[in-house]
């Protein structure tokens, strides 16, 4: 089976954690633009609250992942939970 990206630190994987980036209690769906596979590492981090792993996952995002999470949400929001790095 073919490894994937974490999305955040680059390791390769075998069986990716599914982030969804607008959890589903927030409204976020099962849809592909809605999930990042991240390694268990960064993504045990990331619900931790640790900023860097946020913003890394912000520079990794690709553009219908962006506009995604900024349809449903906004601006704003995107950028409280994923900042740009300063
Ligand atoms: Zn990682
Ligand atoms: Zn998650």
């Amino acid at each position: 089976m073919a490894e994937r990206a974490c999305r955040c630190c680059g390791v390769g994987v075998a069986v990716p954690d599914p982030h969804h980036l607008v959890r589903r209690r927030h409204q976020g769906t099962d849809e592909p633009a809605n999930i990042i596979p991240l390694c268990r590492t960064c993504h045990t981090l990331f619900h931790n609250g640790v900023r860097w792993v946020a913003v890394a996952i912000r520079a990794a995002l690709l553009p219908h992942e962006l506009a995604y999470i900024t349809v449903l949400k906004g601006r704003e929001w995107v950028d409280r939970i994923y900042p740009v790095a300063a």
